[in-house]
């Protein structure tokens, strides 16, 4: 172990997360360690749970954070709705969907996919068809499939889901202020998201929210959850979200990163969701159309399917994707990366997040894949 003071490099974070955190929300998660229990802290959750509730567009009571990354949420959101035995059925358009079916099947779930090509999305008839065969107790989703690009429309999947007396899960780990999403009027039971998007915080903190009715399936289950860490009745005391009059310890929340947390959350609901969404959308569509320019195609078809947080790229033939990546980081310090499970090898990701997504970032990122495509290693086809 080296005695000398950490030294860490300044780097545009352009990649699917993390992004870049700008210095308000840096200096909040350096403010001074208080208790996890201290007053102080419990008002700081509670602006949290209502920056949440903003940010998901949801009334919901049991909204929180928790202590972990997207992965912890995800396993908190399964774990908690289904019992050994118990149908759950997966939209898998990537990545995202593989890793829910992997965590559902560890907890002895009967797991059944409707699978969609990467760069797609499964329909709503198809969604149907699987409800009414397979009568699942949980429908999972991601709304922005970063591996491949994707936006995943909602529209019309809450109503079917209760439809079949079944709940809705989503991920929106990728999307959540980036793109549209209205948790409560699109029926949307379970959802969650990370840190470290669009959000900007660091990683390590997961907000996560559930319905009434989720509610009402996890509180009846005749078992209890697998996790104990997990528990959404621990972590609903917690975060104050149950009617005990007192909350009891049940872990060390990581009360730095509950401070980034706020903060981030307190960025998101000044500058306004519509905002966001907008400039998004805006950066997204001016940054398609420079790399559309430079002759670089679009590894998804569909405009409207395309997500306006991280952007998919054809890698272009005859390439190495590494040589590239590897290139314009050391030569413009900036991290975009390559793809992830079914789309490895077939893409680049960039990702232009909260405070990244603007139209400066995205000509600092489009003059770097020009100086990399010039001077990197191209084989004769
Ligand atoms: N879902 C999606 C859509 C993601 O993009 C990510 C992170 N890349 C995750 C889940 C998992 O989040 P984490 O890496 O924070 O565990």
């Amino acid at each position: 172990m080296k005695k000398k003071r950490l030294v860490v490099p300044h780097r545009h974070m352009f990649g699917p997360g993390p992004s870049n955190v700008p210095p308000r929300i840096l200096e909040a998660g350096a403010k001074p360690v208080i208790g996890h229990m201290h007053p102080e802290t419990f008002e700081i959750m509670s602006d949290i749970k209502s920056g949440i509730q903003y940010m998901f567009q949801t009334q919901n009571r049991t909204t929180l954070a928790v202590s972990g990354t997207g992965h912890t949420a995800m396993e908190c959101a399964i774990f908690n709705t289904v019992e050994p035995g118990e149908s759950v059925l997966v939209a898998v358009n990537g990545i995202w969907g593989e890793r829910a079916f992997d965590m559902a099947e560890r907890i002895g779930a009967r797991v059944n996919t409707i699978v969609a090509p990467p760069g797609s999305y499964v329909t709503n008839r198809e969604i149907e068809r699987a409800l009414s065969e397979h009568r699942p107790v949980l429908f999972f989703l991601a709304h922005g499939e970063s591996s491949t690009g994707v936006l995943h429309p909602l529209d019309g999947i809450g109503e079917l889901c209760h439809k079949y007396n079944c709940l809705f899960l989503v991920d929106s780990v990728a999307s959540i202020g980036g793109a549209p999403l209205y948790m409560d009027q699109q029926g949307i039971d379970i959802l969650y998201t990370g840190s470290q998007k669009v959000l900007n915080a660091p990683p390590g903190t997961a907000p996560i929210s559930f319905s009434e009715r989720a509610c009402q399936k996890v509180f009846s289950r005749t078992i209890k959850p697998v996790s104990f860490f997990l528990d959404l009745s621990w972590l609903a005391n917690y975060w104050g979200c149950d009617d005990k009059p007192a909350r009891i310890y049940h872990h060390t929340g990581p009360v730095t990163a509950f401070y980034s947390l706020r903060e981030s959350l307190a960025v998101l609901a000044d500058e306004g969701l519509e905002k966001s969404w907008e400039r998004h959308q805006k950066v997204a569509e001016y940054f398609h159309a420079g790399l559309e320019s430079m002759g670089l195609k679009l590894f998804v078809k569909e405009k409207r399917a395309r997500l306006p947080t991280v952007t998919t790229i054809v890698a272009p033939p005859g390439y190495d994707w590494k040589e590239i990546t590897a290139y314009i980081m050391k030569t413009h310090n900036l991290e975009i990366s390559g793809g992830l499970g079914s789309s490895a090898g077939l893409v680049f990701r960039v990702g232009l997040m909260g405070c990244n997504s603007s139209k400066a970032n995205a000509d600092m990122v489009l003059a770097a894949l020009k100086d990399a495509l010039k001077h990197c290693h191209r084989s004769k086809m």
